[in-house]
């Protein structure tokens, strides 16, 4: 038997993962431990990137190769994941995608529920002209470019930026033709995921990203209203509210659906989930992951804090533009930093208590308690009691009467007893 009852955790982390757990395709030193150190500890968690491009299934499924473990999508945040807020409105009107290769973003948004999704590419093939400069990018477009007949005739409601423009040139074009009020009588509305201006890639120099497209988008609508236009958007991604809000949420259903599950694994608690009262966000971006973990009010009353690690975007030793709660040197350090703080134990995961029983289940089997370090019950309490192996550790603690717990254990694991094995 190996039952594994909640945790009672009132903490919980928010991660970043590039630069914070993996660099590339390679995950950092210690990040896949400390992973699976949360899932074991029964910590609620959530990923929370400026990456996107994928659904959140096939991003999770990516960052569980690369890590070694496994994630649910369901506690998977991407830059563009508060689109799904916006299926509603705009279930059944036209919205133009804008970024990724081919068809990757029809697909991701037709996945998220939106019915009716046009690409740059389906403008180009119905107006070849709209592309002033196309010879190196029409074969692109001829190939994934799709005839809508009703293309000229039905308005686009609203442009959706998901990821980075493969060829600025025409979606700078196409945006700005648009919210001028050309190919139709009403402008779009226009949302944009990933603010960053710029990100880390192989090359020696950032590259520019998202939020430098729309830099040029607005200097742009600026310069054709001659500034008697306010060029309105909305921004999604870190280090919006917006974003949070959404992690925040993701992170709460989560941690739900995970306590449901390990109330129906054989024992009849109905107690409410512990709330979460504290979150941690790791990240290596002061400008994204500490600025938006410092600016966010809470919307479950927690106390949002932050940790600044060295293995991605922020330099050691220099001064970041967002001041952290904590510094730290890598996840592992950061998360049994927060541990530590949080007083769960002062040796991490190490720390547990272990509950041995006997196998027969009958209401008059003796078993008895060890609390330790886990792996060689280190303070050695070892007290008799009467239980069966139904039991949760919250059914048997109470039965010991004066027995004294760690401020909180980690890792709570019922398991036969070995001194009882023939
Ligand atoms: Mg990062």
């Amino acid at each position: 038997m190996s039952r594994k009852p909640a945790q009672k955790s009132t903490i919980a982390f928010a991660f970043d993962i590039d630069g914070v757990l993996v660099r590339g395709k390679e995950p950092l030193p210690g990040a896949s431990e400390t992973i699976r150190l949360l899932q074991r500890a029964r910590i609620p968690f959530i990923f929370l990137t400026n990456g996107g491009g994928l659904t959140e299934k096939d991003h999770a499924a990516k960052t569980s190769a690369r890590l070694g473990v496994d994630i649910d999508p369901d506690q998977f945040v991407q830059s563009h994941s508060p689109f799904h807020g916006l299926v509603p409105k705009y279930k059944n009107k036209r919205i133009l995608v804008i970024g990724g290769e081919g068809n990757q973003i029809r697909h991701v948004a037709e996945a998220y529920g939106f019915n009716d999704v046009v690409t740059s590419s389906d403008l180009f093939v119905e107006w070849n002209s709209i592309h002033p400069f196309p010879e190196v990018t029409a074969h692109h477009h001829t190939a994934h470019g799709r005839r809508i007949p009703d293309i000229r005739t039905r308005e686009i409601a609203a442009i959706l930026v998901w990821s980075s423009s493969r060829d600025w040139c025409m979606d700078l074009q196409v945006m700005h033709d648009l919210l001028l009020g050309k190919l139709q009588e009403n402008p779009p509305e226009l949302y944009l995921s990933n603010p960053n201006f710029d990100w880390s890639t192989s090359h020696e120099y950032k590259r520019l990203a998202q939020g430098a497209l729309r830099e040029c988008l607005a200097s742009l609508f600026r310069f054709s209203t001659k500034g008697e236009v306010e060029f309105k958007y909305t921004t999604v991604g870190k280090p919006t509210r917006i974003t949070f809000r959404w992690g925040e949420k993701t992170m709460v259903e989560y941690r739900d659906k995970t306590w449901e599950i390990l109330n129906t694994e054989g024992d009849s608690r109905s107690e409410e989930p512990p709330p979460i009262r504290t979150v941690y966000m790791i990240g290596d971006n002061p400008d994204s992951d500490i600025a938006g973990a410092k600016q966010y009010e809470s919307q479950i009353g927690a106390v949002w804090k932050s940790i600044l690690v060295e293995t991605g975007v922020y330099q050691a030793g220099t001064t970041p533009s967002h001041k952290p709660t904590h510094h730290a040197k890598d996840v592992a350090e950061a998360v049994r930093m927060a541990l530590d703080i949080e007083g769960y134990s002062s040796t991490g995961v190490r720390v547990c208590m272990k509950v041995y029983h006997n196998k027969e289940g009958d209401d008059h089997k003796e078993g008895h308690v060890n609390i330790g370090d886990g792996d060689n019950n280190r303070k050695g309490h070892a007290l008799q009691d009467r239980t069966n192996t139904a039991d949760s550790i919250e059914a048997i603690l109470p039965r010991f009467g004066k027995l004294k717990l760690p401020a909180r254990c980690l890792l709570v694991e019922a398991e036969d007893d070995p001194a009882r094995k023939p």
